[in-house]
């Protein structure tokens, strides 16, 4: 079961998407043709008066290294995405930059201005969002765009924060009865988790399965008010069993005042919400659609009522208030952010010596680096047919990424366009590298 096929009639105006099969028959009839490949949408050869739309919600699961993309057509699943950011790439980028400027500026060349005085405090306003950040929002809103072109979006759905703040106002103090498995007690969780930076209270462990523990345990009359809880790993919890904290941490003083002293401060409002989420939901506002808001905790309660896998595009079709979900998919579209590319002239090695120079040029043989192509290899180690994105050289003979990792040597006779360079790079679930 794959993704549905993206419809547009002659006029470019989007239709309901199909199940794959039906694409197949309308493009084997000659009905309709292939528009473009990722993602995949055809295009019919006359135009559709009045079409009958059904409502589409586009939902949004934004993730600091990977956004999952839905598509819900009432209560399916037609159509799954994720998105890998680029973050990192983007802060070592400007990083390398920034020394390479440095580095011409001490040189004995011709004397360079340095920056503009104070020019980095000027610019880090409150409302300055880091360069790393503001890709994954761009990102977003670039998918949002492309799919709203071919899919008739009725809505949008986002996670925007964490814990639903309003449920839990003044969380500290209010009495809170919460059960395992019930929505709220996903929202105490989320909670929690944020108030204890997601690591054991105790250790300090992270990455590792974290529960929830009474300082004052149930047993002897603790209650479950999110004062008396902390976040611990399974260990730490199991060797503290029914003791009282007093009692566990006995031998650590140190890390006994740092728990009592923490267990007393509330999480800050500002602290649920993170500043990329904000921006991505003003952005998505603009596009006019109506923009549903949900929390990280209610995503998670939809997650595993349904019996859904722990992956982005499933996440993302659980945000929201959702009542029953049908997959009619199994395969994501992996969309990996690649960017444009630089303009350094100049490859250097490890150590900052010039190794080799780039043509100014960018198209060879009418191919570009992060055109998508299919290349039918007739001999040598790579025979037989291949699908990926190109990397190019003057020579004419490039090189491939594909599911199965680099392939090469590829010459440019054998290569097909598919999808030319649009900054990302594409691929099935198959796993590259
Ligand atoms: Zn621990």
């Amino acid at each position: 079961m794959s993704n549905f096929v993206f419809v547009i009639d002659t006029n470019k105006q989007p239709l309901d998407p199909i199940p794959p099969g039906q694409a197949r028959r309308l493009l084997n009839q000659g009905k309709a043709a292939v528009y473009r490949r990722y993602p995949f949408t055809i295009i019919f050869k006359y135009a559709v008066d009045n079409p009958r739309r059904s409502e589409h919600q586009l939902k949004i699961d934004p993730g600091s290294k990977v956004t999952g993309l839905a598509i819900v057509q009432g209560d399916r699943v037609i159509w799954g995405a994720e998105i890998q950011h680029r973050g990192q790439q983007i802060k070592n980028d400007l990083e390398a930059r920034k020394a390479v400027r440095r580095n011409r500026r001490n040189r004995q060349t011709r004397y360079r201005r340095p920056p503009i005085k104070n020019r980095g405090k000027r610019q880090r306003s409150a409302r300055r969002l880091a360069p790393s950040l503001k890709s994954r929002v761009h990102n977003v809103m670039t998918w949002v765009n492309r799919i709203k072109r071919y899919v008739p979006i009725t809505g949008i759905s986002q996670e925007l924060i964490r814990f639903d703040t309003q449920k839990l106002v003044n969380p500290e103090v209010m009495g809170i009865k919460y059960q395992q498995g019930e929505l709220f007690g996903y929202e105490v969780r989320e909670y929690l988790l944020e108030k204890w930076s997601r690591q054991c209270a105790y250790c300090g462990a992270t990455n590792t399965r974290l529960e929830i523990d009474h300082l004052h345990p149930r047993s002897k009359g603790g209650s479950d008010k999110i004062s008396n809880l902390v976040i611990s790993c399974h260990d730490c919890n199991q060797s503290k069993s029914d003791r009282d904290i007093q009692e566990f941490l006995a031998q650590k003083p140190d890390t006994l005042n740092r728990v009592l002293a923490q267990v007393k401060q509330p999480l800050k409002d500002a602290a649920a919400c993170n500043c990329s989420r904000w921006t991505l939901f003003n952005e998505l506002q603009q596009t006019g659609l109506p923009v549903e808001v949900g929390t990280g905790g209610r995503t998670k309660y939809n997650r595993i009522r349904l019996g859904f896998d722990k992956q982005h595009w499933l996440d993302s079709a659980c945000v929201g208030i959702v009542d029953q979900l049908i997959l009619m998919t199994k395969q994501p579209l992996l969309i990996v952010a690649k960017g444009w590319g630089n303009r350094q002239m100049c490859i250097t090695n490890k150590h900052g010596f010039p190794i080799r120079y780039r043509e100014r040029q960018k198209t060879f043989f009418g191919f570009q680096t992060g055109d998508m192509v299919k290349a039918k290899l007739p001999k040598g180690k790579f025979a037989g047919t291949h699908v990926g994105r190109l990397t190019v050289r003057k020579s004419g003979v490039f090189e491939m990424i594909t599911h199965i990792g680099k392939v090469s040597p590829v010459r440019h006779k054998y290569c097909q366009a598919m999808h030319r360079n649009d900054g990302y790079m594409y691929r099935f679930s198959t796993i590259v590298q």
